[in-house]
Protein backbone atom coordinates (compact mmCIF):
# COMPACT_ATOMS: atom_id res chain seq x y z
CA UNK A 1 0.00 0.00 0.00
CA UNK A 2 1.15 3.03 -0.62
CA UNK A 3 -0.78 5.79 1.91
CA UNK A 4 -0.53 9.38 0.40
CA UNK A 5 -1.90 11.88 2.74
CA UNK A 6 -3.12 15.01 1.94
CA UNK A 7 -0.51 17.97 1.50
CA UNK A 8 -1.63 21.16 0.94
CA UNK A 9 -0.05 22.47 4.33
CA UNK A 10 1.88 20.83 7.29
CA UNK A 11 -1.56 20.82 9.62
CA UNK A 12 -3.27 18.86 7.09
CA UNK A 13 -0.13 16.67 6.92
CA UNK A 14 0.10 16.34 10.67
CA UNK A 15 -3.22 15.53 10.88
CA UNK A 16 -4.14 12.73 8.12
CA UNK A 17 -0.69 11.20 9.61
CA UNK A 18 -2.17 10.82 12.99
CA UNK A 19 -4.99 9.61 10.74
CA UNK A 20 -2.94 6.57 10.14
CA UNK A 21 -1.15 6.19 13.80
CA UNK A 22 -3.99 5.33 15.47
CA UNK A 23 -4.73 2.35 13.19
CA UNK A 24 -1.17 1.28 13.18
CA UNK A 25 -2.19 -2.47 14.05
CA UNK A 26 -4.27 -3.02 10.94
CA UNK A 27 -2.82 -4.83 8.37
CA UNK A 28 -5.42 -5.52 6.42
CA UNK A 29 -9.38 -7.07 6.58
CA UNK A 30 -8.31 -9.95 8.20
CA UNK A 31 -10.21 -12.12 5.90
CA UNK A 32 -9.59 -15.86 5.36
CA UNK A 33 -8.95 -17.21 1.60
CA UNK A 34 -12.53 -17.44 1.01
CA UNK A 35 -13.04 -13.72 2.19
CA UNK A 36 -14.43 -14.71 5.13
CA UNK A 37 -13.90 -12.57 8.12
CA UNK A 38 -11.93 -14.80 11.10
CA UNK A 39 -12.52 -13.09 13.89
CA UNK A 40 -9.65 -11.50 15.05
CA UNK A 41 -6.83 -11.19 12.06
CA UNK A 42 -4.64 -8.46 11.13
CA UNK A 43 -5.44 -6.31 14.04
CA UNK A 44 -8.92 -6.73 12.69
CA UNK A 45 -11.38 -7.35 15.48
CA UNK A 46 -15.00 -8.24 15.50
CA UNK A 47 -17.45 -6.25 13.23
CA UNK A 48 -17.61 -9.24 10.84
CA UNK A 49 -20.58 -8.09 8.95
CA UNK A 50 -19.02 -5.16 7.62
CA UNK A 51 -15.78 -6.90 7.00
CA UNK A 52 -17.52 -9.77 5.05
CA UNK A 53 -19.08 -6.36 2.79
CA UNK A 54 -15.28 -5.06 2.62
CA UNK A 55 -13.96 -8.27 1.49
CA UNK A 56 -17.08 -8.34 -1.25
CA UNK A 57 -15.70 -4.25 -2.17
CA UNK A 58 -11.95 -5.87 -1.99
CA UNK A 59 -12.92 -8.58 -4.82
CA UNK A 60 -14.73 -6.02 -7.20
CA UNK A 61 -11.75 -3.75 -7.15
CA UNK A 62 -9.64 -6.56 -8.28
CA UNK A 63 -11.87 -7.67 -10.68
CA UNK A 64 -12.00 -4.06 -11.76
CA UNK A 65 -15.59 -3.65 -11.41
CA UNK A 66 -16.66 -1.44 -9.14
CA UNK A 67 -16.56 2.21 -11.57
CA UNK A 68 -18.42 4.73 -10.90
CA UNK A 69 -19.69 4.02 -7.24
CA UNK A 70 -18.82 4.70 -4.22
CA UNK A 71 -18.97 3.12 -0.84
CA UNK A 72 -20.41 4.57 2.15
CA UNK A 73 -19.39 3.58 5.34
CA UNK A 74 -22.12 4.49 8.12
CA UNK A 75 -21.91 3.86 12.13
CA UNK A 76 -21.37 5.28 14.94
CA UNK A 77 -18.19 7.06 16.51
CA UNK A 78 -15.30 4.58 17.00
CA UNK A 79 -16.51 1.78 15.51
CA UNK A 80 -13.90 1.09 12.89
CA UNK A 81 -15.04 2.99 9.66
CA UNK A 82 -11.91 4.15 9.52
CA UNK A 83 -10.06 0.95 10.58
CA UNK A 84 -12.04 -0.44 7.90
CA UNK A 85 -10.94 1.86 5.10
CA UNK A 86 -7.28 1.17 6.12
CA UNK A 87 -8.12 -2.42 5.83
CA UNK A 88 -9.30 -2.66 2.34
CA UNK A 89 -6.04 -0.56 1.39
CA UNK A 90 -3.79 -2.61 2.69
CA UNK A 91 -5.29 -5.96 1.56
CA UNK A 92 -5.33 -4.17 -1.83
CA UNK A 93 -1.43 -4.51 -1.46
CA UNK A 94 1.43 -2.45 -1.81
CA UNK A 95 0.88 -0.88 -5.46
CA UNK A 96 -2.62 0.44 -5.11
CA UNK A 97 -2.88 3.95 -4.01
CA UNK A 98 -4.32 5.23 -1.36
CA UNK A 99 -5.43 8.71 -0.40
CA UNK A 100 -7.24 9.27 3.13
CA UNK A 101 -8.78 12.93 3.42
CA UNK A 102 -10.86 14.45 6.37
CA UNK A 103 -14.35 16.16 4.65
CA UNK A 104 -12.87 19.36 6.64
CA UNK A 105 -9.54 19.67 4.84
CA UNK A 106 -11.33 20.40 1.44
CA UNK A 107 -11.83 24.17 3.46
CA UNK A 108 -8.72 26.02 3.02
CA UNK A 109 -7.35 29.31 1.28
CA UNK A 110 -4.94 28.23 -0.64
CA UNK A 111 -6.98 26.07 -2.83
CA UNK A 112 -10.00 26.21 -3.94
CA UNK A 113 -12.78 23.12 -2.93
CA UNK A 114 -12.63 21.41 -5.98
CA UNK A 115 -8.96 21.89 -6.92
CA UNK A 116 -8.67 20.29 -3.35
CA UNK A 117 -10.68 17.35 -4.47
CA UNK A 118 -9.14 16.93 -8.32
CA UNK A 119 -5.93 16.68 -6.46
CA UNK A 120 -6.83 14.07 -3.93
CA UNK A 121 -8.64 12.30 -7.16
CA UNK A 122 -6.10 12.52 -9.11
CA UNK A 123 -3.46 11.03 -5.63
CA UNK A 124 -5.78 8.33 -5.81
CA UNK A 125 -4.88 6.85 -9.54
CA UNK A 126 -1.71 5.32 -10.15
CA UNK A 127 -0.29 5.11 -13.58
CA UNK A 128 2.01 1.90 -13.89
CA UNK A 129 4.76 2.81 -16.61
CA UNK A 130 6.28 -0.06 -17.97
CA UNK A 131 9.72 0.61 -19.30
CA UNK A 132 11.80 -1.52 -21.68
CA UNK A 133 15.19 -1.23 -21.48
CA UNK A 134 18.49 -2.93 -22.56
CA UNK A 135 19.67 -4.61 -19.57
CA UNK A 136 23.67 -3.39 -19.76
CA UNK A 137 26.92 -5.15 -20.47
CA UNK A 138 26.73 -7.59 -16.84
CA UNK A 139 24.14 -6.09 -15.02
CA UNK A 140 23.06 -9.30 -12.65
CA UNK A 141 24.46 -12.77 -13.82
CA UNK A 142 23.18 -15.92 -11.96
CA UNK A 143 24.63 -18.75 -12.09
CA UNK A 144 22.82 -22.13 -10.46
CA UNK A 145 26.18 -23.97 -8.47
CA UNK A 146 24.89 -27.74 -8.35
CA UNK A 147 26.48 -30.63 -6.91
CA UNK A 148 28.02 -31.86 -10.50
CA UNK A 149 30.15 -28.46 -11.09
CA UNK A 150 31.42 -28.08 -7.31
CA UNK A 151 32.11 -31.43 -7.33
CA UNK A 152 29.74 -32.12 -4.42
CA UNK A 153 31.70 -29.52 -1.64
CA UNK A 154 30.25 -26.03 -2.89
CA UNK A 155 26.43 -26.14 -3.86
CA UNK A 156 24.33 -23.56 -3.64
CA UNK A 157 23.44 -19.91 -6.03
CA UNK A 158 25.68 -17.78 -6.59
CA UNK A 159 24.16 -14.35 -8.12
CA UNK A 160 26.94 -11.74 -8.95
CA UNK A 161 26.12 -8.35 -9.81
CA UNK A 162 28.72 -6.88 -11.85
CA UNK A 163 27.98 -3.35 -12.13
CA UNK A 164 29.13 -2.71 -8.66
CA UNK A 165 31.75 -4.71 -7.42
CA UNK A 166 30.40 -3.99 -4.18
CA UNK A 167 26.89 -5.62 -4.23
CA UNK A 168 28.01 -8.75 -4.44
CA UNK A 169 25.01 -10.93 -3.53
CA UNK A 170 26.40 -15.10 -2.37
CA UNK A 171 23.86 -17.06 -1.72
CA UNK A 172 24.63 -20.68 0.18
CA UNK A 173 28.45 -20.42 -0.37
CA UNK A 174 31.43 -18.57 0.13
CA UNK A 175 33.32 -18.77 -2.99
CA UNK A 176 33.10 -15.29 -3.70
CA UNK A 177 35.99 -14.01 -1.91
CA UNK A 178 38.63 -14.36 -4.68
CA UNK A 179 36.70 -12.50 -7.12
CA UNK A 180 38.65 -9.73 -9.16
CA UNK A 181 36.86 -6.82 -9.95
CA UNK A 182 36.28 -7.55 -13.50
CA UNK A 183 32.82 -7.26 -15.14
CA UNK A 184 31.25 -10.32 -16.09
CA UNK A 185 30.22 -10.94 -19.30
CA UNK A 186 27.83 -13.15 -21.41
CA UNK A 187 30.10 -16.33 -22.24
CA UNK A 188 32.66 -15.31 -19.49
CA UNK A 189 33.84 -18.27 -17.86
CA UNK A 190 33.88 -18.64 -13.69
CA UNK A 191 35.94 -20.75 -12.40
CA UNK A 192 35.81 -22.08 -8.71
CA UNK A 193 37.81 -23.76 -6.65
CA UNK A 194 37.40 -24.39 -2.96
CA UNK A 195 39.57 -21.78 -1.76
CA UNK A 196 38.42 -18.97 -4.79
CA UNK A 197 36.95 -17.71 -7.90
CA UNK A 198 38.07 -16.99 -10.80
CA UNK A 199 36.70 -14.95 -14.15
CA UNK A 200 38.28 -15.46 -17.81
CA UNK A 201 37.06 -13.24 -19.91
CA UNK A 202 35.46 -14.24 -22.84
CA UNK A 203 37.54 -13.40 -26.23
CA UNK A 204 40.97 -14.30 -24.25
CA UNK A 205 42.63 -17.56 -25.53
CA UNK A 206 41.35 -19.95 -23.01
CA UNK A 207 42.11 -23.42 -23.22
CA UNK A 208 39.55 -24.98 -20.93
CA UNK A 209 41.07 -28.50 -20.37
CA UNK A 210 44.87 -27.39 -20.00
CA UNK A 211 43.48 -24.13 -17.65
CA UNK A 212 41.19 -26.75 -16.15
CA UNK A 213 44.48 -29.16 -15.21
CA UNK A 214 46.48 -26.14 -14.15
CA UNK A 215 44.03 -25.00 -11.44
CA UNK A 216 44.12 -28.65 -10.01
CA UNK A 217 41.53 -31.37 -10.44
CA UNK A 218 38.82 -29.88 -7.79
CA UNK A 219 38.48 -26.58 -10.01
CA UNK A 220 34.74 -26.47 -11.52
CA UNK A 221 34.10 -24.10 -14.67
CA UNK A 222 30.58 -21.91 -15.04
CA UNK A 223 30.21 -20.65 -18.22
CA UNK A 224 28.06 -17.85 -18.40
CA UNK A 225 24.98 -18.35 -20.15
CA UNK A 226 24.97 -16.85 -23.32
CA UNK A 227 22.52 -14.24 -24.12
CA UNK A 228 21.40 -13.69 -20.82
CA UNK A 229 23.46 -10.09 -21.14
CA UNK A 230 20.76 -9.27 -23.99
CA UNK A 231 17.81 -9.99 -22.34
CA UNK A 232 15.04 -6.91 -22.45
CA UNK A 233 14.43 -5.66 -19.36
CA UNK A 234 11.68 -4.04 -18.19
CA UNK A 235 11.47 -1.62 -15.51
CA UNK A 236 7.64 -0.67 -13.77
CA UNK A 237 7.12 2.50 -11.89
CA UNK A 238 3.91 3.31 -10.42
CA UNK A 239 3.30 7.00 -10.14
CA UNK A 240 0.04 9.03 -9.43
CA UNK A 241 -1.74 11.34 -11.83
CA UNK A 242 -1.07 14.03 -9.60
CA UNK A 243 2.24 13.66 -9.11
CA UNK A 244 2.29 13.37 -13.03
CA UNK A 245 0.61 16.58 -12.87
CA UNK A 246 2.94 18.30 -10.57
CA UNK A 247 5.97 17.63 -12.65
CA UNK A 248 4.83 18.84 -15.89
CA UNK A 249 3.31 22.12 -14.26
CA UNK A 250 5.24 24.75 -15.46
CA UNK A 251 4.30 27.26 -12.32
CA UNK A 252 5.21 24.15 -10.07
CA UNK A 253 7.64 21.94 -10.87
CA UNK A 254 8.47 19.01 -9.52
CA UNK A 255 10.38 20.24 -5.99
CA UNK A 256 6.61 21.23 -5.16
CA UNK A 257 6.21 17.13 -4.68
CA UNK A 258 8.35 17.53 -1.74
CA UNK A 259 7.37 20.87 -0.25
CA UNK A 260 3.37 20.01 -0.24
CA UNK A 261 2.56 23.14 -2.06
CA UNK A 262 1.26 22.29 -5.60
CA UNK A 263 -1.11 25.46 -5.84
CA UNK A 264 -3.32 25.32 -8.58
CA UNK A 265 -2.86 23.30 -11.73
CA UNK A 266 -4.25 24.31 -14.60
CA UNK A 267 -6.61 22.30 -16.55
CA UNK A 268 -4.73 22.58 -19.73
CA UNK A 269 -1.94 20.62 -17.87
CA UNK A 270 -4.46 17.88 -16.51
CA UNK A 271 -6.21 17.76 -20.04
CA UNK A 272 -2.58 16.85 -21.95
CA UNK A 273 -1.68 14.54 -19.17
CA UNK A 274 -5.00 12.85 -19.55
CA UNK A 275 -4.36 12.18 -23.25
CA UNK A 276 -0.71 11.67 -22.67
CA UNK A 277 -1.43 8.82 -20.42
CA UNK A 278 -4.54 7.02 -22.44
CA UNK A 279 -2.08 7.27 -25.68
CA UNK A 280 0.43 4.82 -23.32
CA UNK A 281 -2.10 2.73 -22.26
CA UNK A 282 -3.02 2.50 -25.72
CA UNK A 283 0.22 1.69 -26.68
CA UNK A 284 0.33 -0.71 -23.73
CA UNK A 285 3.28 0.96 -22.14
CA UNK A 286 1.15 2.00 -19.03
CA UNK A 287 -1.69 0.45 -17.05
CA UNK A 288 -3.66 2.90 -15.34
CA UNK A 289 -4.65 1.28 -11.56
CA UNK A 290 -7.66 2.96 -9.46
CA UNK A 291 -6.82 3.46 -6.17
CA UNK A 292 -8.73 3.98 -2.79
CA UNK A 293 -9.50 7.65 -2.31
CA UNK A 294 -10.48 7.46 1.38
CA UNK A 295 -12.86 10.60 2.41
CA UNK A 296 -13.71 10.99 6.31
CA UNK A 297 -16.32 12.93 7.80
CA UNK A 298 -17.64 12.89 4.60
CA UNK A 299 -20.73 15.09 5.91
CA UNK A 300 -18.54 18.18 6.32
CA UNK A 301 -18.45 18.59 2.64
CA UNK A 302 -21.02 20.69 0.92
CA UNK A 303 -23.08 20.51 -1.78
CA UNK A 304 -20.61 21.88 -4.54
CA UNK A 305 -18.24 18.71 -3.27
CA UNK A 306 -21.28 16.22 -3.72
CA UNK A 307 -21.83 17.14 -7.25
CA UNK A 308 -18.45 17.29 -8.16
CA UNK A 309 -17.95 13.99 -6.86
CA UNK A 310 -20.89 12.66 -8.41
CA UNK A 311 -19.49 14.17 -11.84
CA UNK A 312 -16.07 12.59 -11.32
CA UNK A 313 -17.10 9.11 -10.34
CA UNK A 314 -17.98 8.94 -13.73
CA UNK A 315 -14.36 10.01 -15.19
CA UNK A 316 -12.41 7.84 -16.87
CA UNK A 317 -9.93 7.59 -14.74
CA UNK A 318 -11.78 7.25 -11.26
CA UNK A 319 -10.66 5.94 -8.08
CA UNK A 320 -12.87 4.00 -6.04
CA UNK A 321 -14.14 6.38 -3.66
CA UNK A 322 -14.69 5.46 0.02
CA UNK A 323 -16.24 7.53 2.12
CA UNK A 324 -17.16 7.54 5.98
CA UNK A 325 -19.73 9.63 8.34
CA UNK A 326 -21.40 8.86 11.72
CA UNK A 327 -24.39 11.24 11.45
CA UNK A 328 -27.92 10.05 10.81
CA UNK A 329 -30.46 12.54 9.17
CA UNK A 330 -28.86 15.62 8.44
CA UNK A 331 -28.88 18.60 6.95
CA UNK A 332 -26.75 18.66 3.29
CA UNK A 333 -24.43 21.54 3.70
CA UNK A 334 -25.11 24.12 1.78
CA UNK A 335 -28.40 23.16 1.26
CA UNK A 336 -31.71 23.57 3.38
CA UNK A 337 -32.39 19.71 2.93
CA UNK A 338 -31.66 16.98 5.38
CA UNK A 339 -30.86 13.54 4.33
CA UNK A 340 -29.74 10.49 5.52
CA UNK A 341 -25.92 11.11 6.76
CA UNK A 342 -26.36 14.28 5.25
CA UNK A 343 -25.14 13.21 1.60
CA UNK A 344 -27.29 14.38 -1.43
CA UNK A 345 -29.60 11.89 -2.72
CA UNK A 346 -28.21 11.26 -5.80
CA UNK A 347 -24.62 10.21 -4.54
CA UNK A 348 -26.75 7.88 -1.72
CA UNK A 349 -28.01 6.43 -4.90
CA UNK A 350 -24.27 5.52 -6.29
CA UNK A 351 -22.88 4.33 -3.19
CA UNK A 352 -22.62 0.98 -1.33
CA UNK A 353 -24.05 1.22 1.97
CA UNK A 354 -21.58 -0.45 4.66
CA UNK A 355 -23.26 -0.07 8.29
CA UNK A 356 -20.79 -0.42 11.56
CA UNK A 357 -21.92 -1.70 14.76
CA UNK A 358 -21.45 -0.81 18.23
CA UNK A 359 -18.78 -3.37 20.07
CA UNK A 360 -19.53 -5.58 22.63
CA UNK A 361 -17.26 -5.59 26.09
CA UNK A 362 -14.89 -8.74 24.86
CA UNK A 363 -14.43 -7.21 21.11
CA UNK A 364 -13.92 -3.84 23.06
CA UNK A 365 -11.15 -6.03 25.70
CA UNK A 366 -9.70 -7.09 22.92
CA UNK A 367 -9.14 -4.13 20.84
CA UNK A 368 -7.65 -2.28 23.90
CA UNK A 369 -5.10 -4.92 24.24
CA UNK A 370 -3.86 -5.27 20.71
CA UNK A 371 -3.44 -1.32 20.89
CA UNK A 372 -1.47 -1.33 24.44
CA UNK A 373 0.40 -4.09 22.50
CA UNK A 374 1.31 -1.52 19.56
CA UNK A 375 1.93 1.22 21.96
CA UNK A 376 4.54 -1.26 22.78
CA UNK A 377 2.70 -0.80 26.59
CA UNK A 378 2.23 -3.25 29.38
CA UNK A 379 -1.00 -3.16 30.67
CA UNK A 380 -2.01 -5.28 33.86
CA UNK A 381 -5.03 -7.64 34.03
CA UNK A 382 -7.34 -5.52 36.25
CA UNK A 383 -6.05 -2.63 34.46
CA UNK A 384 -7.38 -3.71 31.20
CA UNK A 385 -10.65 -4.79 32.88
CA UNK A 386 -11.05 -1.01 34.16
CA UNK A 387 -10.24 0.25 30.70
CA UNK A 388 -12.51 -2.42 29.27
CA UNK A 389 -15.32 -1.31 31.61
CA UNK A 390 -14.59 2.93 30.87
CA UNK A 391 -14.36 1.93 26.89
CA UNK A 392 -17.84 0.51 27.22
CA UNK A 393 -19.65 3.21 29.17
CA UNK A 394 -17.87 6.43 26.98
CA UNK A 395 -16.19 5.65 23.96
CA UNK A 396 -13.60 2.81 22.75
CA UNK A 397 -11.46 6.04 21.17
CA UNK A 398 -11.59 7.78 24.77
CA UNK A 399 -10.82 4.32 26.54
CA UNK A 400 -8.06 3.89 23.26
CA UNK A 401 -6.63 7.59 24.31
CA UNK A 402 -6.29 6.95 27.86
CA UNK A 403 -3.83 4.05 27.41
CA UNK A 404 -0.67 6.10 26.66
CA UNK A 405 -1.81 9.10 29.38
CA UNK A 406 -1.99 5.92 31.59
CA UNK A 407 1.54 5.14 30.77
CA UNK A 408 2.60 8.47 31.16
CA UNK A 409 1.49 8.69 34.92
CA UNK A 410 2.73 5.20 35.72
CA UNK A 411 6.21 5.94 34.29
CA UNK A 412 6.23 8.98 37.06
CA UNK A 413 5.62 6.48 39.62
CA UNK A 414 8.62 4.56 37.84
CA UNK A 415 6.11 1.57 37.55
CA UNK A 416 6.62 0.14 34.01
CA UNK A 417 3.36 -1.71 33.65
CA UNK A 418 -0.07 0.21 33.92
CA UNK A 419 -1.85 -0.46 37.04
CA UNK A 420 -5.36 0.23 37.88
CA UNK A 421 -3.80 3.31 39.97
CA UNK A 422 -3.17 4.81 36.90
CA UNK A 423 -6.16 4.57 34.42
CA UNK A 424 -8.03 6.00 37.57
CA UNK A 425 -6.06 9.19 37.78
CA UNK A 426 -6.34 9.26 34.01
CA UNK A 427 -9.73 8.76 34.32
CA UNK A 428 -9.87 11.94 36.56
CA UNK A 429 -7.19 14.13 34.57
CA UNK A 430 -9.19 13.44 31.28
CA UNK A 431 -12.71 13.98 30.74
CA UNK A 432 -14.31 12.00 28.74
CA UNK A 433 -17.35 13.50 26.15
CA UNK A 434 -20.12 13.45 28.73
CA UNK A 435 -18.61 14.27 31.95
CA UNK A 436 -17.75 17.00 29.65
CA UNK A 437 -20.94 18.30 28.79
CA UNK A 438 -21.99 18.11 32.36
CA UNK A 439 -18.98 20.14 33.60
CA UNK A 440 -20.23 22.69 30.67
CA UNK A 441 -23.98 22.83 32.10
CA UNK A 442 -22.63 22.86 35.41
CA UNK A 443 -20.51 25.62 34.94
CA UNK A 444 -22.17 27.54 32.14
CA UNK A 445 -22.85 31.15 33.14
CA UNK A 446 -18.61 31.43 34.10
CA UNK A 447 -18.22 30.44 29.62
CA UNK A 448 -18.56 32.67 26.82
CA UNK A 449 -21.80 31.64 24.76
P1 LIG B 1 -15.45 8.15 13.89
O1 LIG B 1 -16.85 8.03 13.37
O2 LIG B 1 -15.42 8.79 15.25
O3 LIG B 1 -14.48 8.77 12.91
P2 LIG B 1 -14.54 5.44 13.25
O4 LIG B 1 -15.77 4.61 13.07
O5 LIG B 1 -13.81 5.87 12.05
O6 LIG B 1 -14.88 6.66 14.20
P3 LIG B 1 -12.08 4.27 14.08
O7 LIG B 1 -11.32 5.54 14.14
O8 LIG B 1 -11.82 3.38 12.93
O9 LIG B 1 -13.62 4.58 14.20
O10 LIG B 1 -11.88 3.41 15.42
C1 LIG B 1 -11.40 3.94 16.65
C2 LIG B 1 -10.17 3.17 17.11
O11 LIG B 1 -10.49 1.79 17.34
C3 LIG B 1 -9.05 3.16 16.10
O12 LIG B 1 -7.82 3.12 16.79
C4 LIG B 1 -9.29 1.86 15.35
O13 LIG B 1 -8.11 1.39 14.73
C5 LIG B 1 -9.76 0.94 16.45
N1 LIG B 1 -10.72 -0.04 15.91
C6 LIG B 1 -11.99 0.20 15.59
N2 LIG B 1 -12.59 -0.90 15.13
C7 LIG B 1 -11.67 -1.87 15.17
C8 LIG B 1 -11.71 -3.26 14.86
N3 LIG B 1 -12.81 -3.84 14.38
N4 LIG B 1 -10.59 -3.97 15.06
C9 LIG B 1 -9.50 -3.39 15.54
N5 LIG B 1 -9.40 -2.10 15.85
C10 LIG B 1 -10.47 -1.33 15.68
Amino acid sequence: MSIQTSDSNSNDYGKALSLIAAHSHISGLGLDEHLQPKATSQGMVGQTQARRAAGVILKMVQNGTIAGRAVLLAGPPSTGKTALAMGLSQSLGQDVPFTAIAGSEIFSLELSKTEALTQAFRKSIGVKIKEETEMIEGEVVEIQIDKSITGGHKQGKLTIKTTDMETIYELGSKMIEGLTKEKVLAGDVISIDKASVKITKLGRSFARSRDYDAMGADTRFVQCPEGELQKRKSVVHTVSLHEIDVINSRTQGFLALFTGDTGEIRSEVRDQINTKVAEWKEEGKADIVPGVLFIDEVHMLDIECFSFINRALEDEFAPIVVMATNRGISKTRGTNYKSPHGLPLDLLDRSIIITTQNYNEQEIKTILSIRAQEEEVELATEALDLLTKIGTETSLRYASNLISVSQQIAQKRKSNSIEVVDIKRAYLLFLDSSRSVKFLQEYQPQYID
